[in-house]
């Protein structure tokens, strides 16, 4: 399974979902994550402390690396433009899309849809990620918003958890900072629908 997680704007919980999907991946199958974001934030915030329980490696090394392992999470940049999306796109299973409920990143992702609708991609899932506990809505209103374009999202959001912050300090994944298992239950939950997804999509292309 290949999965890819971009996003046209930077701040949205890229890494850290890229990070968190590949540690749910992990304990299914040996998953490598290739950080091919030119800021290289999960190798220097996460690699570099040896704590993370699969390889991560760039993309100039990938090729060395891809056939030893049953997962690969991509993490980079989503480009504007239509070429690089459609690279982007061909290159995985699915495309996960991740955005925090505010207008600056909501209209990052609506530019990012529309060279999707326009390149006719059908795999990617958008994820509501960094979500301000209640009562604030803004959560709820993001999904709503989306949902009445139609955009398809992940049923089940991430909420804004201090214990995120501290996985980065500590380079580890939230698992390991917070025992009570609360904080990584929504990555758990958005790995499942993943998996069935890409699942339903790989049997589709298979029996096609
Ligand atoms: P990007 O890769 O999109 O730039 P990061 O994954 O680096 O974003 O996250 C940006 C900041 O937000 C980091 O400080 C990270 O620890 C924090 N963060 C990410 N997800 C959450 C969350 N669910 N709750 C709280 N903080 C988060």
């Amino acid at each position: 399974m290949v999965i890819t997680i971009a996003a046209h704007k930077g701040g949205v919980g890229k890494s850290t979902t890229a990070v968190h999907l590949a540690s749910c991946l992990s304990r299914i199958a040996p998953t490598l994550l290739i950080d091919a974001d030119m800021n290289r934030s999960v190798m220097r915030q996460w690699a570099t402390k040896g704590k993370l329980p699969f390889k991560v490696v760039d993309e100039r090394q990938a090729a060395m690396y891809t056939r030893q392992y049953e997962h690969t999470v991509i993490d980079t940049e989503a480009g504007a433009d239509e070429d690089d999306l459609k690279a982007v796109v061909g290159g995985c299973h699915l495309l996960v899309l991740p955005c925090t409920p505010d207008p600056l990143s909501i209209g990052a992702l609506m530019s990012t849809i529309g060279t999707l609708k326009r390149i006719e991609a059908s795999r990617y899932r958008v994820l509501l990620t960094i979500i301000p506990p209640k009562p604030n809505r803004d959560g709820e209103d993001a999904r709503e918003l989306l949902e009445k374009h139609g955009l398809p999202l992940f049923r089940r959001g991430i909420r804004r958890t201090v214990a995120f912050q501290r996985a980065v300090l500590e380079g580890t994944t939230v698992d390991q900072v917070d025992r009570t298992g609360l904080a990584s239950l929504d990555y758990d939950r958005v790995a499942e629908e993943m998996v069935t997804l890409v699942d339903r999509y790989v049997r589709r292309s298979v029996t096609a």
